[in-house]
């Protein structure tokens, strides 16, 4: 906390001073989100690029002058961070775009994205000495807060829907966390847990409620400049349920900016699946985020199904504010996109990973890329938190494989259908 100066209110845009502020605005309630602001003349004195490119940290915490929590706060040992950008120059034709990068957050520990804000919220709750975390989550934030918590014997208790994947309850299970599946969607299991953390007093790591979690998620803007020699890139392909991830890579991405280490503003692209597409919606009918319903959220990308987008606010200012858009993929293109993205570059995605990759298909197709632009499609998760989907588009593309005795007659009898190239 030591740069922190203090945090807003993102609809009354009221300031609150370092320690009178918990989570929420009080005259907004759980519309109310915070933003955390930083007194950056003072962290430029001391924290420099030069500074980081001899710093041997790799997690998150290298960038800790940027980041909510004390100079000597202890961290997790479990490593949060340094997700591959991965070049994909070869396939950047098929777009018709300069230079394409693949930032890969598949490959953080608990195999998503949302362990970048679960390591600062094990970290703001041992500040707390609270006994215990919970939170609700489509699974994901659940597996990083699950996992981070083991990683401190931090106990636990975390919200899910029944119906979220078995890897992520999986997940949940093994690194011992107290798991309550709810007998509803995502939207019940939220609003339950805010009820519970209330009354029994713990800590919430809610997304969009805990105005700390977008503070973790911009890490992976400052990883992606980072990696491109703070050359920002020109559009950033984000999928968007809640929107706090993209709101978070707007937030670093503004750190970035008022440090002097980037010059300019990427456009950020919201991609939402069509069946939970309230952003995209109030996007192009120009509608009011504070008086939109709840709309429905039917998709297959369980990580992207949120009927109401609890960090909306930071999602709508993200994608307006750079000059981006939002944009709907389908189920179908989701399906069509893991094989796609994963025969191209080896990189497995779960179907809201994956509907980024769906997302710049489309957006290439509609020319809302240019053909000059450096272009970077962020992964979200690994492809083996949802199997079953996986092998829903196995089916649904008709993949072939064969099945056969263990004897070399049995393999000869299908070895012409293998279409080898070579053979
Ligand atoms: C949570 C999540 C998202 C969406 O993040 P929001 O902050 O809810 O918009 C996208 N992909 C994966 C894999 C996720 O777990
Ligand atoms: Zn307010």
């Amino acid at each position: 906390m030591r740069y922190v100066s203090h945090a807003t209110c993102m609809i009354c845009n009221k300031r609150f001073e370092k320690g009178e502020f918990e989570y929420i605005c009080p005259d907004h309630g759980n519309e109310g989100i915070l933003d955390i602001q930083y007194g950056y003349d003072a962290i430029k004195k001391e924290f420099t690029k030069d500074f980081l490119a001899g710093n041997k940290d790799m997690s998150i915490w290298r960038y800790k002058p940027l980041l909510p929590v004390g100079e000597n706060t202890p961290v997790p040992n479990l490593i949060v961070g340094n997700s591959p950008l991965i070049n994909l120059d070869t396939l950047s034709d098929q777009f018709g775009i300069k230079h394409l990068y693949l930032k890969d957050d598949g490959r953080l520990p608990t195999a998503s994205f949302k362990d970048r804000a679960s390591a600062i919220a094990v970290v703001k709750a041992h500040e707390q000495n609270a006994q215990v975390i919970t939170t609700a989550s489509t699974g994901n934030a659940a597996a990083a807060l699950s996992g981070l918590c083991a990683s401190v014997g931090q106990e636990n208790v975390i919200f899910v829907p029944a119906r979220a994947p078995q890897a992520k309850i999986a997940q949940l299970l093994m690194f011992g966390s107290k798991v309550i599946l709810v007998d509803g969607t995502y939207d019940d299991a939220f609003e339950l847990c805010l009820e519970v953390a209330k009354e029994y007093g713990w800590y919430n790591r809610n997304t969009a409620y805990n105005p700390y979690m977008s503070e973790g998620k911009k890490t992976c803007a400052f990883e992606i400049c980072e990696q491109l020699y703070w050359k920002a890139p020109d559009i950033i392909f984000v999928s968007v349920g809640d929107g706090c991830i993209i709101g978070g890579i707007h937030k670093g991405l503004k750190d970035l900016l008022a440090m002097g280490w980037i010059d300019k503003m990427p456009r950020l692209m919201g991609i939402q699946a069509q069946g939970s597409s309230y952003m995209v919606q109030a996007w192009e009918n120009n509608e009011d985020i504070l008086l939109k319903k709840a709309c429905d959220a039917e998709t297959i990308a369980d990580s992207i199904s949120a009927g109401l987008p609890r960090d909306r606010i930071k999602a709508f200012n993200a994608v307006k504010s750079t000059k981006g858009a939002f944009l709907a993929v389908s189920d179908d293109d989701i399906i069509k996109a893991i094989p796609d993205l994963a025969k191209k570059t080896g990189v497995f995605a779960e179907p809201a990973g994956a509907a980024t990759w769906a997302g710049i298909k489309k957006a290439a197709k509609k020319g809302m890329v240019n053909s000059d632009d450096t272009v970077v499609v962020i992964n979200t998760g690994s492809g083996l938190k949802d199997i079953n989907s996986a092998m829903k588009a196995i089916d649904l593309m008709d993949m072939k494989y064969f099945k056969i005795k263990p004897s070399i007659h049995g393999f000869r009898n299908i070895a012409s259908d293998l279409n080898l190239i070579s053979a």
